[in-house]
Protein backbone atom coordinates (compact mmCIF):
# COMPACT_ATOMS: atom_id res chain seq x y z
CA UNK A 1 0.00 0.00 0.00
CA UNK A 2 1.18 3.45 -0.56
CA UNK A 3 0.91 6.18 2.15
CA UNK A 4 -2.38 7.56 0.43
CA UNK A 5 -3.67 4.07 -0.34
CA UNK A 6 -3.28 4.01 3.24
CA UNK A 7 -5.23 6.82 4.32
CA UNK A 8 -8.02 5.97 2.16
CA UNK A 9 -8.42 2.73 3.86
CA UNK A 10 -8.45 5.03 7.13
CA UNK A 11 -10.99 7.11 5.90
CA UNK A 12 -13.97 4.24 6.43
CA UNK A 13 -13.49 3.83 10.00
CA UNK A 14 -16.32 2.23 12.64
CA UNK A 15 -16.96 2.65 16.19
CA UNK A 16 -16.99 -0.50 18.11
CA UNK A 17 -18.81 -0.88 21.63
CA UNK A 18 -19.60 -4.22 23.54
CA UNK A 19 -21.34 -4.72 26.19
CA UNK A 20 -23.47 -7.20 29.27
CA UNK A 21 -24.22 -6.12 32.80
CA UNK A 22 -20.65 -7.58 33.66
CA UNK A 23 -18.04 -5.42 31.31
CA UNK A 24 -18.07 -3.79 27.83
CA UNK A 25 -15.14 -2.55 25.82
CA UNK A 26 -15.16 -0.08 22.83
CA UNK A 27 -12.84 0.93 20.28
CA UNK A 28 -12.51 1.83 16.85
CA UNK A 29 -11.75 -0.62 13.30
CA UNK A 30 -10.10 1.64 10.31
CA UNK A 31 -9.01 -0.62 7.28
CA UNK A 32 -7.67 -3.96 8.65
CA UNK A 33 -7.02 -2.38 12.15
CA UNK A 34 -8.99 -3.06 15.04
CA UNK A 35 -8.08 -0.64 18.03
CA UNK A 36 -9.21 -1.44 21.27
CA UNK A 37 -9.27 1.67 23.54
CA UNK A 38 -11.24 0.46 26.79
CA UNK A 39 -12.40 -2.49 28.31
CA UNK A 40 -14.24 -1.43 31.62
CA UNK A 41 -15.97 -4.09 34.71
CA UNK A 42 -18.57 -3.35 36.38
CA UNK A 43 -18.94 -3.46 39.98
CA UNK A 44 -22.82 -5.13 40.12
CA UNK A 45 -23.02 -7.34 42.49
CA UNK A 46 -23.85 -11.16 42.35
CA UNK A 47 -27.13 -12.50 42.64
CA UNK A 48 -26.71 -13.37 46.58
CA UNK A 49 -27.67 -10.49 48.62
CA UNK A 50 -26.55 -9.99 52.23
CA UNK A 51 -28.37 -10.55 55.37
CA UNK A 52 -30.67 -7.50 56.05
CA UNK A 53 -31.27 -6.25 52.76
CA UNK A 54 -35.01 -6.31 51.39
CA UNK A 55 -35.31 -7.58 47.97
CA UNK A 56 -36.91 -4.70 46.70
CA UNK A 57 -34.11 -2.57 47.97
CA UNK A 58 -31.74 -5.13 46.65
CA UNK A 59 -33.71 -4.84 43.38
CA UNK A 60 -33.26 -1.00 43.54
CA UNK A 61 -29.46 -1.28 44.26
CA UNK A 62 -28.78 -3.59 41.37
CA UNK A 63 -30.52 -1.74 38.89
CA UNK A 64 -28.94 1.42 40.35
CA UNK A 65 -25.51 -0.07 39.69
CA UNK A 66 -26.10 -1.47 36.60
CA UNK A 67 -27.54 2.43 35.10
CA UNK A 68 -24.34 3.96 36.55
CA UNK A 69 -22.27 0.86 34.56
CA UNK A 70 -24.33 1.65 31.49
CA UNK A 71 -23.73 5.23 31.86
CA UNK A 72 -19.81 5.44 32.47
CA UNK A 73 -19.31 2.87 29.70
CA UNK A 74 -20.89 4.60 26.87
CA UNK A 75 -19.85 8.28 28.51
CA UNK A 76 -16.15 7.03 27.55
CA UNK A 77 -17.04 5.48 24.41
CA UNK A 78 -18.62 8.70 23.36
CA UNK A 79 -15.67 11.13 24.49
CA UNK A 80 -13.47 8.83 22.74
CA UNK A 81 -15.46 9.14 19.48
CA UNK A 82 -16.56 12.54 19.43
CA UNK A 83 -13.31 14.29 18.48
CA UNK A 84 -13.25 12.60 15.12
CA UNK A 85 -16.83 11.36 14.86
CA UNK A 86 -16.78 13.30 10.97
CA UNK A 87 -14.72 9.94 9.96
CA UNK A 88 -16.73 7.65 11.46
CA UNK A 89 -19.15 6.14 9.13
CA UNK A 90 -21.35 3.89 11.73
CA UNK A 91 -20.96 3.07 15.28
CA UNK A 92 -21.26 -0.80 15.91
CA UNK A 93 -22.90 -2.05 18.79
CA UNK A 94 -23.10 -6.21 20.50
CA UNK A 95 -22.97 -7.93 23.20
CA UNK A 96 -24.37 -11.46 24.54
CA UNK A 97 -27.24 -10.58 25.88
CA UNK A 98 -30.13 -8.08 25.79
CA UNK A 99 -28.11 -5.45 27.47
CA UNK A 100 -26.54 -4.08 24.10
CA UNK A 101 -30.50 -3.34 22.73
CA UNK A 102 -31.18 -1.93 26.29
CA UNK A 103 -28.57 1.05 25.97
CA UNK A 104 -28.97 1.82 22.57
CA UNK A 105 -33.04 1.97 23.07
CA UNK A 106 -32.27 4.01 26.26
CA UNK A 107 -30.63 7.15 24.92
CA UNK A 108 -27.06 6.01 27.06
CA UNK A 109 -24.88 7.29 23.83
CA UNK A 110 -24.05 11.00 23.27
CA UNK A 111 -26.49 12.38 20.80
CA UNK A 112 -24.55 12.90 18.04
CA UNK A 113 -23.05 9.36 18.55
CA UNK A 114 -26.53 8.20 18.68
CA UNK A 115 -27.24 9.47 15.09
CA UNK A 116 -24.41 7.23 13.62
CA UNK A 117 -25.17 3.91 15.89
CA UNK A 118 -26.21 0.82 13.72
CA UNK A 119 -29.65 -0.53 13.33
CA UNK A 120 -28.30 -4.24 13.71
CA UNK A 121 -27.05 -4.75 16.67
CA UNK A 122 -24.85 -8.05 16.74
CA UNK A 123 -24.25 -11.37 19.36
CA UNK A 124 -20.90 -11.62 20.35
CA UNK A 125 -19.43 -14.01 23.37
CA UNK A 126 -17.84 -11.21 25.39
CA UNK A 127 -17.63 -8.10 25.54
CA UNK A 128 -14.04 -7.49 26.26
CA UNK A 129 -11.18 -6.85 23.70
CA UNK A 130 -11.91 -10.60 21.52
CA UNK A 131 -15.83 -9.24 21.69
CA UNK A 132 -14.86 -6.51 19.67
CA UNK A 133 -13.00 -7.97 17.39
CA UNK A 134 -15.59 -10.55 16.92
CA UNK A 135 -17.88 -7.92 16.40
CA UNK A 136 -15.69 -6.50 13.04
CA UNK A 137 -16.12 -10.42 11.76
CA UNK A 138 -20.03 -10.09 12.22
CA UNK A 139 -20.82 -7.14 11.16
CA UNK A 140 -18.25 -7.16 8.37
CA UNK A 141 -21.01 -7.13 5.57
CA UNK A 142 -23.11 -4.71 6.75
CA UNK A 143 -19.83 -2.44 7.31
CA UNK A 144 -19.42 -2.97 3.58
CA UNK A 145 -23.31 -2.28 2.26
CA UNK A 146 -22.84 1.27 5.00
CA UNK A 147 -19.98 2.14 3.10
CA UNK A 148 -22.02 1.37 -0.46
CA UNK A 149 -24.54 3.53 1.20
CA UNK A 150 -22.66 6.93 1.23
CA UNK A 151 -21.05 6.26 -1.78
CA UNK A 152 -24.47 6.37 -3.71
CA UNK A 153 -25.49 9.42 -1.32
CA UNK A 154 -22.43 11.76 -2.47
CA UNK A 155 -22.50 10.45 -6.24
CA UNK A 156 -26.60 10.73 -6.18
CA UNK A 157 -26.04 14.93 -4.96
CA UNK A 158 -23.68 15.00 -7.64
CA UNK A 159 -26.10 13.57 -10.29
CA UNK A 160 -28.93 15.45 -9.29
CA UNK A 161 -26.97 18.88 -9.54
CA UNK A 162 -26.29 17.88 -13.51
CA UNK A 163 -29.87 17.64 -14.39
CA UNK A 164 -30.15 21.26 -13.09
CA UNK A 165 -30.63 24.32 -15.24
CA UNK A 166 -27.27 25.84 -13.55
CA UNK A 167 -25.89 22.48 -12.32
CA UNK A 168 -23.26 23.11 -9.41
CA UNK A 169 -21.29 20.04 -10.43
CA UNK A 170 -18.41 19.75 -12.69
CA UNK A 171 -16.95 16.31 -14.00
CA UNK A 172 -13.66 14.95 -15.98
CA UNK A 173 -10.08 16.22 -15.46
CA UNK A 174 -9.51 19.12 -17.14
CA UNK A 175 -12.48 20.57 -15.77
CA UNK A 176 -12.40 19.47 -12.05
CA UNK A 177 -8.41 20.86 -12.24
CA UNK A 178 -9.67 24.51 -13.33
CA UNK A 179 -12.46 24.50 -10.58
CA UNK A 180 -10.02 23.28 -7.88
CA UNK A 181 -7.98 26.18 -8.99
CA UNK A 182 -10.54 28.42 -8.40
CA UNK A 183 -11.58 26.70 -5.21
CA UNK A 184 -14.99 26.22 -6.47
CA UNK A 185 -15.03 22.51 -5.23
CA UNK A 186 -17.17 21.71 -2.16
CA UNK A 187 -16.72 17.94 -2.51
CA UNK A 188 -14.12 16.17 -5.24
CA UNK A 189 -15.71 13.20 -5.98
CA UNK A 190 -12.50 10.72 -6.81
CA UNK A 191 -13.15 7.12 -8.45
CA UNK A 192 -10.64 4.40 -6.40
CA UNK A 193 -10.26 2.64 -9.56
CA UNK A 194 -8.68 5.87 -11.34
CA UNK A 195 -5.23 4.92 -12.08
CA UNK A 196 -3.81 7.60 -13.85
CA UNK A 197 -0.49 9.31 -13.58
CA UNK A 198 0.55 13.13 -14.08
CA UNK A 199 3.53 13.71 -15.59
CA UNK A 200 6.06 17.07 -16.92
CA UNK A 201 7.26 15.91 -19.92
CA UNK A 202 10.14 17.66 -21.89
CA UNK A 203 11.06 17.07 -25.60
CA UNK A 204 14.32 15.51 -26.40
CA UNK A 205 14.36 17.38 -29.65
CA UNK A 206 12.56 20.82 -28.90
CA UNK A 207 12.94 20.95 -24.82
CA UNK A 208 9.15 22.15 -25.07
CA UNK A 209 7.82 21.24 -22.12
CA UNK A 210 4.09 19.89 -21.09
CA UNK A 211 1.81 18.13 -18.41
CA UNK A 212 -0.12 15.18 -19.51
CA UNK A 213 -2.09 12.43 -17.42
CA UNK A 214 -1.09 9.00 -18.81
CA UNK A 215 -2.75 5.60 -17.55
CA UNK A 216 -0.21 2.81 -16.91
CA UNK A 217 -0.06 1.49 -19.90
CA UNK A 218 -0.36 4.13 -22.55
CA UNK A 219 2.45 5.39 -24.46
CA UNK A 220 4.06 8.55 -24.15
CA UNK A 221 2.63 10.73 -26.62
CA UNK A 222 4.62 12.93 -28.92
CA UNK A 223 5.90 16.57 -28.45
CA UNK A 224 2.46 18.57 -29.29
CA UNK A 225 5.29 21.27 -30.30
CA UNK A 226 7.43 19.48 -32.57
CA UNK A 227 5.82 16.22 -33.19
CA UNK A 228 9.10 14.39 -32.08
CA UNK A 229 8.69 11.27 -30.56
CA UNK A 230 8.00 10.44 -26.95
CA UNK A 231 10.14 7.91 -26.64
CA UNK A 232 12.42 10.71 -26.17
CA UNK A 233 11.14 12.56 -23.91
CA UNK A 234 12.32 13.31 -20.29
CA UNK A 235 9.68 12.93 -17.04
CA UNK A 236 10.39 15.79 -15.00
CA UNK A 237 7.29 14.97 -12.66
CA UNK A 238 5.82 11.74 -12.60
CA UNK A 239 2.87 11.44 -9.50
CA UNK A 240 -0.10 9.35 -9.33
CA UNK A 241 -2.90 11.53 -10.47
CA UNK A 242 -4.89 10.92 -7.39
CA UNK A 243 -1.98 11.93 -5.05
CA UNK A 244 -1.84 15.57 -6.69
CA UNK A 245 -5.93 16.02 -6.77
CA UNK A 246 -5.77 14.90 -3.33
CA UNK A 247 -2.77 17.74 -2.13
CA UNK A 248 -4.76 20.74 -5.04
CA UNK A 249 -7.84 19.69 -2.54
CA UNK A 250 -6.48 20.11 0.94
CA UNK A 251 -5.17 23.74 -0.91
CA UNK A 252 -8.75 24.96 -1.24
CA UNK A 253 -10.32 22.97 1.88
CA UNK A 254 -12.21 20.75 -0.48
CA UNK A 255 -13.71 17.29 0.71
CA UNK A 256 -12.38 14.40 -1.24
CA UNK A 257 -14.62 11.38 -1.05
CA UNK A 258 -13.37 7.93 -2.95
CA UNK A 259 -16.02 6.12 -4.51
CA UNK A 260 -15.16 2.39 -5.11
CA UNK A 261 -16.62 0.71 -8.60
CA UNK A 262 -18.46 -1.42 -6.13
CA UNK A 263 -21.85 0.45 -7.16
CA UNK A 264 -24.01 1.57 -10.31
CA UNK A 265 -22.92 4.90 -9.37
CA UNK A 266 -19.57 4.28 -8.65
CA UNK A 267 -18.81 3.08 -11.83
CA UNK A 268 -20.85 5.39 -13.79
CA UNK A 269 -18.07 7.99 -11.97
CA UNK A 270 -15.37 5.76 -13.53
CA UNK A 271 -16.59 5.37 -17.35
CA UNK A 272 -19.20 8.37 -17.66
CA UNK A 273 -17.09 11.13 -16.33
CA UNK A 274 -13.41 10.06 -16.63
CA UNK A 275 -13.79 8.86 -12.74
CA UNK A 276 -13.29 12.62 -11.53
CA UNK A 277 -16.19 14.70 -10.38
CA UNK A 278 -16.92 18.05 -8.15
CA UNK A 279 -19.70 19.18 -6.36
CA UNK A 280 -19.25 22.75 -6.27
CA UNK A 281 -19.89 25.85 -4.38
CA UNK A 282 -21.31 27.81 -7.17
CA UNK A 283 -22.96 26.98 -10.22
CA UNK A 284 -20.16 25.94 -12.65
CA UNK A 285 -21.65 25.44 -16.35
ZN1 LIG B 1 9.45 18.83 -29.32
Amino acid sequence: LTQLEDMLVDKKSYGLFVIDRSEAAFGIASGKRIHVQEHLVSNIMGKHRQGGQSAQRFERLIEEAAHNFFKRATEHASSYWLPNLEDIQAIIVGGPGATKDFVVKNDYFHHEIAKKIAKTTFDVGYSNDSGVRELVENAGAMMGEIELDAERQVMNVFLGELVKSAPKATYGEKMVRQALDQGAVGRLLISEALRKSSLTLQCGACKHEWDVSLSRNEPIPNCPSCKASGENAEELKNVSLIDELTVMASKSNTEVVYISVDTEEGSQLLYGFGGLAGICRYPMM
